[in-house]
């Protein structure tokens, strides 16, 4: 039998991903701080939790998608988290993109409860939450992963177990250590090719079918940069977040990141300047200002 699925987190990413549970046929229990984010599923059937541990005694798998680590921590552990209601042998899967030794300790506290633990974080955007295309990297019990790949397959297509806890979370922060660097680095090429009066849009045809190309150049710069768009809904917070882990996992290690570090240090510099809550793809916006040019396609959308 399905488990009935809690779902913590009902975001940009949340809310995608809780209709394709439902269209893979799971109950599911939502719980969000927002009581408007959770208004979002009014025309789908969920029943709504009105706190963490609420939503964990009614379901048996907890699925949560928050911003960070300390937003996973208040959820799972505080006063009112889902370590109070859940139920010995229930699991809790942390889908945000989280810093690895956070989720270690959270999954001793629940071991202590006898409650098991993976980390499963995504990749794929909005879209690929969408189209149930997102590539899901798991940490954890290999047998807790097989028991839960069903949930996983509603909502992925590139489904891999990587390790111990922790594990996903780690190659998830790597990750997105390689997407943020080229996109700042596409981002430059295409400033530099603007202020020498190039076009835009021919550079990043000619970078996408050779060997300049990358996830960015590819799918970033046409849909939310070179027409000025910037709405991909994931936030230069977010990467920043991202960064900060990535750069921290170097640091721990005693290896250099001198192109991550510098690359963060932009996202961080764009986030004191009041950018937080815009496109992580808008961090090019500073490489403009810096340059006096702006990068926008005049062929096409
Ligand atoms: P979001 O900010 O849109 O959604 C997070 C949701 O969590 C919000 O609705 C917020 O109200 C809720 N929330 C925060 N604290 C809470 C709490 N204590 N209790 C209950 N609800 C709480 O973020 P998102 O873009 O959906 O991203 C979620 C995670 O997925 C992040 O870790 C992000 O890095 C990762 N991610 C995002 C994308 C993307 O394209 N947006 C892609 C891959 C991975």
């Amino acid at each position: 039998m399905k488990p009935v699925i809690g779902f913590i987190g009902i975001g940009n990413m949340g809310r995608p991903m809780v209709r394709n549970l439902i269209k893979a046929g799971y109950q599911l229990v939502v719980y969000d701080l927002r009581e408007e984010a959770m208004e979002c599923l009014a025309d789908v059937s969920v029943k709504k939790a009105s706190s963490a541990r609420d939503l964990a005694r009614c379901s048996s798998a907890v699925i949560t998608m928050l911003p960070a680590s300390p937003d996973v921590e208040a959820v799972v552990l505080g006063p009112t988290g889902v370590i109070e209601g859940a139920k010995s042998g229930d699991i809790v899967i942390d889908m945000s993109s989280s810093y690895p030794a956070s989720t270690r300790m959270i999954s001793q506290r629940l071991a202590a409860k006898s409650v098991r633990m993976l980390d499963a974080p995504v990749s794929g955007g909005i879209e690929g939450a969408r189209n149930g295309t997102l590539a899901i990297m798991v940490g954890g019990e290999e047998k807790d992963y097989e028991e839960c790949y069903p949930i996983f397959e509603a909502l992925g297509k590139n489904i891999y177990y990587v390790g111990k806890i922790g594990a996903g979370h780690t190659v998830k922060a790597l990750n997105n250590l390689c997407m943020a660097c080229s996109m700042v680095i596409t981002s430059e090429a295409l400033v530099v090719a603007t202020k020498l009066g190039l076009s835009p849009q021919k550079v990043i045809d000619i970078i996408n079918s050779s060997s300049g190309r990358s996830w960015s150049s590819q799918f970033r710069f046409p849909t939310f940069v070179l027409n000025g768009a910037f709405n991909s809904g994931f936030t230069i917070d977010l990467m920043n977040k991202d960064l900060e882990m990535a750069t921290r996992l170097g640091r721990e290690l005693h290896i250099p990141m001198f192109v991550g570090a510098t690359v963060h240090q932009l996202y961080n510099y764009a986030v004191g300047r009041g950018s937080g809550s815009e496109c992580h793809t808008a961090i090019i916006k500073y490489i403009e200002d810096a340059a006096g040019v702006k990068v926008r396609s005049t062929e096409g959308g």
